[in-house]
């Protein structure tokens, strides 16, 4: 039975942990890295005898991405899924011991997002084995790394897959969601000379020289808040989350940096907001104030309505086919795999099991009946994206 069959998919994924170092340097052991539920992805395709192929992205960290293909298909769909979690830091319930009580599955990942991944399995196998007629061709991919720097599905986006429409599981309580921002992350970077703290004069403060940035930065920052919102996201925004500098309390400082988070919405383009910011802080500071900024480790771009939205009509309509009614069309604060699969040229929608209130919690769980729910929509919506009548989405 289908519903049994997703919460064991979903409760072999919990049960290999998969955590994202989250840029920390870490061992290549549990519970580390995706390499286990690679391991499991790899022999669930080989079990159904599909073509897939184990693609590595670093060492360790494989994406894997399995095809369902029925000769007659008009259409092609992308289901994306990442491998990894967030870590277990201060977890009130056994991370990798899912348990199932009161309708729910608990576990890390469980949300987030191991039951999208489990749902999209288990309508895969179900498309595989019943091979309904005109379905559309499936390629599902698994993808590493999504919580830190989306090295996985950026590998995959370049891939060139011709795709018509990417479906990313997240958790949206099945509603189509059709918008997020982006991210930009980088350090600004001040230099000085050091010297002893008594003869401060000797030396230059780079953490003097910082304030003179922080205050240039928050000033742009609410410029920013300032400009054209985007309609369903809001404006963009800048934040500075970390500072560092100095090396004790009686040596004027030589370095001193901070770690910037700027969230880009639809039609910025993350290379343009590094290099607005650099002419501001010129501009603020002329050339008393030397500064650098570090390459981004996280360059995550936005998702706008407007790639995919010819096929959000017939998306919501298979979904009412199995809910009742048409799903909600909603935008999200949370940047996911579509930013990176949607800025190469792929119409992308996210849409998935659960509710991100429950996402990287102490307690992560996921609901039962959400989890039986997207096997069907996922199902159904390989069954009517595969049908004609579709031409309009071109
Ligand atoms: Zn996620």
């Amino acid at each position: 039975m289908a519903a049994s069959n997703v919460v064991k998919i979903l409760s072999d994924l919990v049960s290999r942990p998969s955590v994202n170092p989250m840029g920390r340097s870490v061992p290549h052991e549990s519970p580390f890295f995706e390499g286990r539920v690679s391991d499991y992805l790899e022999s669930f395709f080989r079990s159904l005898d599909v073509p897939f192929e184990r693609r590595t992205i670093s060492p360790g960290r494989d994406n894997l991405i399995a095809k369902f293909e029925p000769s007659d298909a008009r259409h092609t769909l992308l289901w994306d899924a990442h491998q990894d979690t967030v870590p277990t830091e201060g977890m009130v319930i056994d991370p990798f011991r899912p348990s199932v009580e009161g309708g729910r599955v608990y576990g890390r990942g469980s949300c987030d997002v191991k039951g999208g991944m489990a749902a999209m399995l288990s309508a895969f196998a179900r498309l595989v084995n019943n091979r309904p007629k005109g379905a559309a061709r499936v390629i599902l991919a698994c993808t590493v790394d999504e919580e830190y720097t989306h090295t996985g599905s950026s590998a995959l986006a370049s891939q060139g897959l011709e795709v018509d429409l990417a479906i990313v599981a997240e958790p949206t309580m099945l509603e189509v969601v059709t918008a997020h921002k982006g991210a930009v992350r980088w350090k600004v970077l001040t230099e000085g000379v050091a010297c002893h703290s008594s003869r401060p004069r000797d030396g230059i403060n780079a953490i003097y020289r910082m304030a003179h940035v922080l205050t240039a930065i928050q000033n742009y920052s609410e410029c920013l808040q300032e400009s054209t919102p985007d309609p369903l996201l809001g404006p963009p925004t800048l934040s500075v989350g970390r500072i560092e500098g100095g090396q004790s309390v009686n040596v004027v400082p030589d370095t001193c940096s901070i770690d910037l988070d700027r969230r880009v919405i639809p039609g910025e383009d993350v290379d343009g907001v590094r290099q607005a910011l650099r002419d501001a802080l010129h501009q603020a500071l002329g050339d008393s104030i030397p500064f650098a900024f570090s390459e981004p480790w996280v360059r995550m771009p936005s998702l706008g309505p407007d790639r995919a939205s010819s096929w959000v009509e017939p998306v919501r309509e298979a979904i009412g086919t199995v809910l009742g009614q048409r799903p909600s069309i909603s935008a999200v604060p949370y940047g996911t795999d579509a930013g990176p699969l949607s800025a190469s040229g792929i119409p992308s929608l996210v849409l998935g099991p659960g509710d991100i209130a429950q996402a990287h919690t102490k307690d992560e769980w996921i609901a039962v009946d959400q989890l039986e729910q997207a096997v069907e929509v996922y199902y159904a919506i390989a069954c009517h994206l595969g049908r004609e009548g579709l031409t309009n989405a071109h």
